[in-house]
């Protein structure tokens, strides 16, 4: 694999893959990388002859300072791991190459930015579609692959390429998960023995909501459930649960009728977990 470190060095690096008449995959990553990043290199690889992966920890999508600090880093590690993947660029920029001196343009989606997981964590999806943005501009790929996981994530940057008539295509992958069924996250490792054991009530919720949904249940039964499997972990913090159309993230009231996502955020001392899942009637 060939390191990059600044805007020039990269490019340079993906215009000899252009010249060859190759196509280029992006996948970008805050690393601490695990299976689920890897399964996108791995889409990406499958799509395209160049695959490029990104290592930046956005500073401007954490709003706690704290959280920033705690992010797990090991660009060593990492990179050894991408070296067994079919990885050829990987870009690991500085704060100040992503957010020039003097820098002063963000991208937002003005709606999907400040609902459901935006409103616990504000200014988050204006950090990551500014960033994802820089990225686009700097790689020019042909496409790139975002996990389902972060759901609201996946449908922001689907909107803002939608809008800003960005010239690749966003490919989605399905959550990756370990043997328990919980979400694959870098964001694991924090978390105490006990309060990984607990941490399965979330995917238990989504299992048990999955199966309600194929009977057209009331959107409140379905929150019902989820919320109910939750909170009978006396571990977990419930922060949200969220039922929208699964593609707008709209709310939803009435019954379910056809494909839609619950979105979970849950604390376990201290540490936010996420996941999703879109259920929807059987046909
Ligand atoms: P992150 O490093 O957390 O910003 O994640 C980088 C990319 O990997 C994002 O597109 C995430 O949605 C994706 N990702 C993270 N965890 C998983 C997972 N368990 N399965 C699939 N994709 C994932």
């Amino acid at each position: 694999v060939k390191i990059c470190k600044t805007v020039a060095e990269v490019r340079a690096a993906v215009t000899a893959f252009r010249e060859a008449g190759k196509t280029v995959g992006l996948v970008t990553t805050m690393g601490a990388l695990h299976e689920g990043h890897l399964t996108l290199m791995r889409n990406a690889a499958r799509d395209h002859d160049c695959v490029v992966a990104t290592i930046f920890v956005n500073p401007t999508q954490f709003g706690q300072k704290a959280d920033l600090a705690h992010y797990p880093s090991d660009d060593a590690r990492d990179i050894e791991l991408l070296k067994s993947e079919s990885v050829d660029i990987v870009f690991l920029p500085e704060v100040e190459v992503i957010y020039p001196e003097g820098d002063e343009t963000i991208v937002e989606t003005t709606r999907m930015a400040n609902m459901l997981h935006g409103l616990v964590r504000p200014g988050h999806f204006r950090g990551v579609a500014t960033v994802v943005a820089r990225l686009f501009n700097i790689v020019g790929p042909d496409a790139a692959y975002f996990g389902e996981k972060d759901y609201q994530q996946l449908q922001v940057i689907k909107r803002m390429v939608h809008d800003l008539h960005m010239p690749l295509k966003i490919h989605g992958v399905p959550t990756v998960r370990e043997a328990d069924g919980l979400a694959m996250s870098s964001r694991n490792v924090r978390l105490s023995a006990e309060d990984r054991a607990a941490a399965i009530c979330i995917s238990k919720a989504l299992d048990a909501a999955e199966q309600l949904a194929k009977t057209r249940p009331s959107i409140m039964a379905l929150d019902g459930e989820v919320r109910g499997t939750i909170n009978s972990e006396p571990r977990a913090t419930l922060r949200a649960i969220d039922i929208v159309e699964a593609e707008s993230l709209k709310p939803l009231t009435g019954k379910v009728t056809g494909p839609t996502a619950i979105m979970i955020s849950a604390d376990f001392g201290g540490v936010l977990l996420i996941d999703q899942r879109v259920v929807g009637p059987e046909t």
